[in-house]
């Protein structure tokens, strides 16, 4: 399985990734933004895209389906219960999506919206290490926004019951580029975090499609969201929430509020 990520140049940042098959040449289209940026993308791979997926129903991540379905023949697949443009397929979690060397399983993570999956393509014999197409679930540094439909009950449950367990080698790939904007807030909650520092500096100069790909491992050493029972970061909200519980889903719905004002 190989990996192609491109960053969409618009103002919701969004990455679009075609995810092929080297031996059988057959690609999975996921969130197409732009069907004629993807279909070069497959083009200059030398891949056919055989399937459109889609994470969630925002329109950001839907629009290029049918312009990508006219241009491939390629079916539109996306959770049973979303309503995509062209969809003709509904996936339920824990679905294996096949194609050629391409493994993924699909993951239900509602929260950003009430419908929404991650893609993990497990380790296996082809894969050496496992691999998160999050979409707007989990993004470097931060989790996703609930505001446009979304639920931050739902999205912290998601993070406990199908993130947190993942392996520290996954790979990690979100459906924008927010990490410059998300290390800072991180920063700004702790303020102390050697990682933080680290990463903002190390980030500071890149163009969006040069982000490195960062792996769960270092995401849970400077993401507040996975950072919940971190002293600091609680003794800063409990200055800004004096009424803060003690559980972290208090402290993870305390974060997404800050966070939806920075
Ligand atoms: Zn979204």
């Amino acid at each position: 399985m190989q990996i192609i990520r491109r960053y969409m140049h618009n103002p919701l940042r969004n990455f679009n990734y075609l995810i092929g098959c080297e031996e059988s040449g057959q690609a999975i289209a996921l969130d197409p933004f732009d069907a004629d940026i993807m279909q070069a993308m497959a083009v200059e791979q030398g891949w056919v895209i055989r399937l459109i997926i889609n994470t969630h129903e925002h329109h950001d991540h839907v629009q290029g389906n049918l312009a990508l379905q006219a241009l491939t023949n390629a079916p539109v697949w996306a959770h049973e219960n979303a309503r995509v443009p062209g969809q003709s397929h509904g996936i339920k979690a824990g679905d294996e999506i096949n194609l050629g060397s391409i493994q993924l399983r699909a993951l239900h993570t509602p929260g950003h919206t009430p419908v929404h999956l991650c893609l993990l393509a497990p380790a296996s014999a082809q894969q050496e290490v496992p691999v998160l197409f999050s979409g707007d679930t989990l993004f470097n540094a931060c989790a996703g926004n609930c505001k446009n439909g979304g639920n931050v009950d739902d999205m912290y449950d998601s993070f406990v019951s199908q993130l947190l367990p993942l392996p520290d080698a996954t790979l990690l790939y979100p459906g924008h580029d927010y990490m410059k904007t998300n290390l800072a807030f991180a920063l700004d909650r702790e303020p102390g975090n050697a990682m933080a520092s680290y990463w903002a500096d190390q980030v500071q100069a890149l163009e969006p499609d040069a982000m490195p790909v960062m792996t769960l491992g270092q995401e849970r050493e400077y993401n507040p969201f996975l950072r919940l029972h971190e002293r600091r970061i609680r003794e800063q909200l409990l200055q800004k929430f004096p009424q803060l519980g003690q559980g972290d889903r208090d402290v993870f719905r305390a974060l997404r509020q800050l966070r939806d004002h920075w």
